[in-house]
């Protein structure tokens, strides 16, 4: 603070020396009075006491260091300033903390994030999802009116807000301008399972474990990429409605869990092949996956190739992943071109028919192949910033 003062003054006074030698009257004019040979550089130091400026004069001294204080006088000075300013710090988080319970509901004990606050006729805040369930304040047990605090509304853009998932474990306070952005990434939000049939909401931090324990998916993280696996289709297997459903593939990569899904939608007769990440949309903008679907791994003949997005893991099914924009899909009469049937099979199916037992039907085969890596435009970035910085 001390520094910016003295620094910005000094400039003025710098800007002032310019302005005066450049009217061609400086200190080396012959008339030159006293004030003026005052704003000659030289001048400057050469001051006698008589020809001391006054206070409204432009001229900034150095400080002038008590001589008799020593290193540990001034180090006790320090020392002194410092806990002042801890003080200051200390008493500023108590005040913005009582504003902040000032305005908490007292039902869902949730600072409310938008204007209009509502509260009594006695200025008791409540938020606006609990009074659209209760008819009488909860504080004072008023009946409640359409009455608004105009001071909540205030209070609210100037206090820190908790994360939602605070009864999850997550610590994180901001204001309210971050506080959504943070909640949409939070490792403790619930996300849903990636497995098409198990209905479970996780938090996003336990979803590997969950997947693991109770066999939702497929554990392939400690295989190197690209990931290869060969998947097996018989239209027999296929639901009512045509749908065919696959175990998620976890696979590994940075030290994050992605799931390789695939799904055959027998309404857009379409196959859908994606990735999701273990993060947010926001997360995903810094991986892209290349996904092939091949007949074979020994020759690119019959295959589809598809470079970009990964998926975020708070959406599920085919339904919101056709939004998310993210993912290849394949129509069924190119599936059908991309299949090897398998020949194996065809011997164990006329002894299914001969037995008279379920018959599974003929069973495919396809390869599906997965390479993840670090956005090349978040890698850019970054470069563009390393390059700037060494300028
Ligand atoms: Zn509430
Ligand atoms: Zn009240
Ligand atoms: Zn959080
Ligand atoms: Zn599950």
């Amino acid at each position: 603070m001390m520094r910016h003062v003295v620094g910005s003054t000094s400039q003025e006074s710098d800007s002032s020396k310019k302005r005066k030698s450049s009217d061609g009257k400086g200190g080396s004019s012959p008339e030159g009075n006293a004030k003026q040979a005052r704003w000659d550089t030289e001048g400057l130091a050469t001051l006698r006491p008589c020809e001391e400026p006054s206070s409204s004069n432009h001229v900034v001294r150095e400080p002038q260091r008590d001589p008799e204080l020593s290193v540990e006088d001034l180090k006790q000075n320090l020392r002194h300033k410092d806990d002042e300013l801890k003080k200051a710090i200390s008493t500023q988080d108590k005040l913005l903390r009582e504003l902040s319970s000032s305005v908490e509901c007292p039902v869902c004990y949730n600072v409310p994030r938008v204007a209009p606050v509502p509260c009594c006729s006695n200025g008791h805040v409540i938020c606006q999802r609990c009074k659209a369930k209760l008819e009488n304040c909860p504080t004072c047990r008023v009946r409640l009116t359409d009455c608004v605090s105009q001071i909540a509304a205030t209070i609210i853009h100037r206090v820190s807000h908790t994360c939602e998932f605070r009864y999850e474990g997550c610590t994180f306070k901001s204001d309210i301008d971050k506080i959504t952005d943070h909640e949409s990434s939070c490792i403790f939000r619930h996300v849903r399972c990636p497995h098409w049939a198990c209905d479970e909401t996780i938090t996003a931090k336990n979803l590997t474990h969950h997947v693991i324990a109770s066999e939702c998916g497929d554990n392939y993280r400690d295989k190197p990429l690209p990931y290869r696996e060969e998947m097996e289709y018989a239209r027999a297997l296929d639901d009512e409605e045509g749908n065919g459903f696959w175990r998620p593939s976890l696979i590994q990569f940075d030290g994050i869990t992605f799931y390789l899904q695939v799904e055959k939608s027998g309404k857009t007769k379409n196959w859908y092949f994606y990735v999701q990440m273990e993060g947010s949309a926001l997360d995903c903008k810094m991986y892209g996956v290349t996904i092939k679907v091949r007949k074979s791994l020994v020759s690119e003949g019959h295959s589809v190739v598809y470079n970009g997005d990964v998926c975020p893991i708070d959406i599920k099914g085919v339904g919101e992943v056709e939004n998310s924009g993210g993912g290849l899909n394949i129509r069924n009469s190119i599936m059908e071109n991309i299949f090897d049937v398998d020949a194996l099979d065809r011997s164990d199916l006329e002894q299914q028919e001969e037995s008279g037992g379920d018959v599974e039907g003929e069973r495919f085969r396809f390869w599906v192949e997965v390479d993840i890596f670090k956005s090349p435009k978040i890698t850019a970035v970054k470069t563009e910033k390393v390059v700037k910085n060494e300028k």
